[in-house]
């Protein structure tokens, strides 16, 4: 048998790291180092969580909420995410519906090991957050990638669907609001969506994870809320991590067929037992308690999106108008080919390496997200004046560029 380490290295060469996370690690440690960095990179909320939350979470610790509990998740919450579910949604998800998972990117990846067979065909439109396509590939399926196109807001269409539908198409994932361009689909194009799905029955993930996350009078719709019979074959995703700012709590959830859910509580049971009790009775009280700090974090990003698009749109960068979420994904592709004081810039990787090396300013490269030409910029993380900084050194950068 072959023992050497070097194997399992190997063995798992088709998987890439995720780019966010080590980026996240990169602007900490430069940050540790004095160097005076602006974050424009990962997409985590740079709130605090919010403070009834946290005493909640220390308080059942401290009465001994802290050993192992059911692996599909405590009733107390699974009742709290099927009001929500039925409130907020129009959905009717009983809690034998429902099961807690580790993080939103837990119950995508759950869902996948459980629905895919070895070479079936999962189709994502792009661009798309980065990590569906390492844990396609890990459950040992194909992501079957549709490039969306600009002048349709990087919106899936029925039409692309039908082209890349073959028998082999087993999971659709649709992502609304999207990561990483800001759009919203509207109640009329998801139905077309929804119709044709239903009449292939193909399974669908929907990732709703940045739901709470609107601008303007945007509106959200659950796609299993469209037509009754859709229901059957969607798998609704949801999680803290975007509207708590509890992206290292770690919890999420997902919402289907109880079959289904009844064979991802089986995976949990063999794989990461349970969820700490005292983080779930946390989300409780997140989804219970007063629902201000929500609208007080949205109300930011939407003063914060405002300015960063109006410095982006005078810079004369093209992109879709965020309606959701917290990213903005500005056309870069004038840029690439052309000189930054004497050196040649490739891509839209070169352009951050350089935008990070010069003038200390991170952000994510197109690539990583399915499409070459563009940047993705979040403005989850830098408070307003350090948008506004950020935004100044761009526009820097960019006056010195040559042809
Ligand atoms: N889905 C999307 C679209 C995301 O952007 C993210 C996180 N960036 C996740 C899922 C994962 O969320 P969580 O932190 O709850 O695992």
């Amino acid at each position: 048998m072959d023992n050497r380490p070097g194997q399992f290295k190997e063995k798992f060469s088709y998987i890439k790291p995720a780019p966010t996370l080590p980026l996240s690690q990169k602007v900490k440690d430069m940050k540790k180092q004095g160097i005076n960095v602006i974050d424009f990179g990962t997409g985590d909320p740079g709130f605090k969580t919010p403070e009834s939350i946290i005493e909640s979470a220390y308080s059942h610790m401290k009465d001994g909420h802290t050993h192992y509990t059911s692996s599909s998740g405590l009733l107390e919450l699974k009742d709290e995410i099927s009001k929500k579910l039925e409130h907020d949604n129009c959905l009717h998800y009983s809690p034998e519906e429902i099961v807690i998972t580790h993080g939103a990117k837990g119950a995508i990846y759950n869902i996948l090991k459980i629905l895919c067979n070895p070479n079936d065909e999962v189709i994502v439109p792009a661009p798309f957050y980065p990590g569906y396509l390492g844990m396609i590939k890990l459950v040992g399926a194909k992501p079957k990638v549709i490039q969306t196109s600009a002048d349709n807001n990087f919106k899936l269409t029925t039409s692309q669907l039908e082209e890349s539908v073959t028998d082999k198409t087993r999971l659709i994932i649709i992502n609304n609001p999207t990561n990483p361009t800001g759009t919203v689909y509207s109640r009329k194009e998801l139905e077309a969506l929804v119709s044709y799905i239903f009449n292939k029955k193909i399974y669908v993930i929907s990732d709703e994870i940045y739901e709470k996350l609107l601008f303007g009078e945007k509106k959200h719709y659950s796609l299993a809320s469209l037509n009754k019979d859709i229901k059957d074959l969607v798998l609704t995703v949801n999680g803290f991590s975007k509207t708590y700012a509890m992206t290292g709590w770690r919890i999420g959830y997902a919402a289907g067929p109880e079959e289904i859910i009844s064979t991802i509580t089986k995976l949990q049971s063999q794989s990461l037992s349970c969820l700490s009790p005292f983080i779930q009775l946390a989300c409780v009280e997140a989804l219970k308690g007063d629902q201000t700090c929500v609208k007080d974090m949205v109300s930011c990003y939407s003063k914060r999106r405002d300015y960063m698009c109006d410095r982006l749109s005078k810079m004369g960068l093209d992109f879709p108008e965020p309606e959701g979420a917290f990213y903005v994904f500005p056309n870069i592709s004038n840029f690439l080919g052309t000189k930054y004081t004497g050196k040649v810039v490739n891509d839209s990787l070169d352009f951050a390496n350089l935008l990070l090396e010069e003038e200390k300013v991170a952000l994510l490269f197109g690539p990583a997200f399915g499409m070459e030409g563009y940047l993705r910029l979040t403005f989850a993380t830098s408070n307003m004046q350090e948008i506004e900084e950020g935004m100044d050194r761009l526009e820097r950068f960019l006056t010195k560029f040559k042809d």
